[in-house]
């Protein structure tokens, strides 16, 4: 192979970096890392189209350029990689504008030096063309290329410890910047040494153009510069809950931002310098009592520190691998929102309750009133025909069960005479007296106008009869006394024992109702029994 037959090899190599530099650039927002590939990738481009141009045109004036384009070249590669290890490092680490202006110095240096005539043989000195050509390299280039290998090896450092503790794609990610670093500097040094006689090819770009291709591989296969992992820093810093880190005796080890605003808030006043300082000191005896008190079962309790203000604390214990006690991580939750929710559906649980509990009433009190007579407070006819079918049940003709039917006489003429609110209180005045001499069991119901009905279960004809005549005596003795004069009235009362004058209530009912048809037309004002009465034909 010729000498100038290699110029196609490094415009290759030139390809190749330029492809690697325009897809790590279009990811460059995602990670700091891209940018510096592709500063190196540039670099490498601007290295081996050197490099092809000094070997393809062989002519005085490319060569006269060559030694400031390669500088500009090299150190472009040599800013690149350093930024580059030190991002996949750390993801956190950004190149400081001192640290880019220092970087800068040297190879502006070179490149200024390389480009004058005065200084150009400090630098590299060629003599001869084509494959008689002679490079001479300078002290200056020497004391650059120290200068590069210092700043890589201490680049390179930095991404060997992360490689220690990367685990998965992270790790294989960092391999192979490790181990394009290495193939690099194998093929620099061993062009730089193959070179000390001023003859040979600087093969270094291929070297690159290896580094390039296995760029461009971890690019797609590794996902570099994708998948871009995250500083443990990062997150701790990032999450809203405050966390600590205490040791045993209970003295603030390390915090993140979100723990020193939380210890603002429970003491203005005391953000500066919290780590090394006891916890009693920086958040008080009340917060300590909480926060270092033993955790308990599942390690995590919720307390109000001050009025509406409740924190949830979680700890976990940090022991060393010999299981000695580092101490505690602390992660504390404002949970004060969660809390005021929770109280106010728990409020709102209560009056629903309430109003539930009213509800009912309301409906138990409608319940009662559709059985109740509005006038009298006495149970209506509905209620009647319930409770004496319910009566005649339980007493399965095994005993009686009577009903007195009561019949206000020539009420008519009460309301004609004295006016219909004496009428009323009239019908409310029998109504207690009724009621009043009502035993347990019995019921009294308002059957409708100045009509009324006793059950009485338990009591045979004769004995219901007394009591209709006791009945009977009583509202006799009502007087109604007002300006417009004095007012009594007498009733008239029927009785029949069931199941012997009707099984049924309507039958029971007829039977009662058709005695004091006959006590009316007896003269009114007395007690007639069923029994006394003829009973109905057909
Ligand atoms: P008898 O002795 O035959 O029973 O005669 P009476 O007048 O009592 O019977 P009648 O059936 O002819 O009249 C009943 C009257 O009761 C007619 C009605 O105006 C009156 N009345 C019905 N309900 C009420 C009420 O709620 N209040 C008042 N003040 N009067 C009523
Ligand atoms: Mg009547
Ligand atoms: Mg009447």
């Amino acid at each position: 192979m010729t000498l100038q037959s290699w110029w196609v090899v490094f415009a290759c190599a030139a390809v190749v970096a330029v492809v690697t530099a325009t897809l790590a650039w279009r990811r460059r927002s995602r990670t700091p890392a891209a940018t510096a590939l592709t500063v190196t990738m540039g670099g490498i481009t601007i290295w081996s189209a050197a490099d092809a141009a000094v070997y393809g045109l062989d002519a005085q004036p490319v060569r006269q350029a060559y030694a400031a384009v390669l500088m500009a070249g090299v150190g472009l590669v040599v800013a690149g990689a350093y930024a580059l290890a030190r991002t996949v490092a750390d993801p956190s680490w950004r190149l400081a504008r001192r640290t880019a202006v220092l970087l800068a110095v040297e190879p502006v240096l070179l490149v200024v030096a390389a480009a004058l005539p005065a200084t150009h043989p400090l630098v590299m000195d060629s003599a001869g063309a084509g494959a008689a050509a002679e490079v001479t390299l300078g002290p200056l280039f020497l004391v650059h290329t120290g200068y590069s290998y210092l700043l890589l090896g201490a680049a390179y450092l930095h991404l060997f410890r992360r490689f220690r503790v990367a685990t998965g794609v992270f790790r294989s990610q960092i391999s192979v910047l490790l181990g394009t670093g290495l193939l690099s500097t194998v093929g620099n040094v061993a062009t730089v040494a193959s070179q000390n006689d001023g003859h040979g090819v600087d093969v270094t770009p291929l070297f690159f153009l290896l580094t390039g291709l296995v760029h461009c591989w971890a690019l797609f296969r590794l996902g570099l510069l994708r998948l871009v992992p995250v500083a443990r820093e990062q997150v701790v810093d990032t999450v809203p809950d405050a966390v600590l880190v205490v040791d045993p005796d209970n003295r603030v080890l390390d915090l993140n931002p979100a723990a020193v605003a939380m210890l603002e808030r429970m003491r203005p006043g005391v953000a500066d310098g919290i780590v090394g300082r006891s916890l009693h000191t920086v958040a008080g005896a009340h917060a300590v009592a909480l926060f270092g008190s033993v955790a308990s079962e599942d390690g995590h309790r919720v307390a109000e520190v001050s009025p509406g203000v409740w924190l949830d604390v979680r700890d976990s214990a940090v022991s060393d691998p010999r299981g000695r006690a580092l101490g505690r991580i602390v992660v504390v939750r404002d949970v004060s929102e969660q809390q005021a929710r929770q109280h106010a559906v728990e409020l709102l649980n209560r009056q629903l309750a309430e109003q539930v509990r009213l509800i009912d009433e309301l409906r138990a009190e409608l319940a009662e009133e559709a059985v109740r007579d509005p006038l009298t407070g006495l149970h209506n006819r509905r209620h009647l025909d319930r409770a004496l079918a319910a009566a005649l049940a339980a007493a399965s003709g095994q005993s009686p069960v009577s009903v007195v039917m009561v019949d206000v006489d020539h009420f008519k003429s009460v309301n004609d005479r004295f006016g219909h609110a004496v009428g009323d209180r009239v019908l409310q005045s029998v109504a207690r007296v009724l009621t009043g001499a009502a035993r347990p069991g019995d019921t009294v119901a308002r059957l409708g106008g100045e009509e009324f009905v006793v059950v009485l279960p338990g009591a045979g004809q004769w004995e219901a009869a007394a009591r209709a005549e006791e009945l009977r005596r009583r509202c006799a003795a009502l007087v109604d006394e007002g300006p417009w004069g004095s007012c009594s009235v007498t009733v008239s009362a029927g009785v029949a024992e069931g199941p012997a004058a009707g099984a049924d209530p309507a039958s029971l009912l007829a039977a009662a109702d058709r005695a004091v048809y006959a006590a009316k037309a007896a003269g009114r004002d007395r007690v007639v029994a069923a029994g006394d009465v003829a009973a109905p034909v057909g």
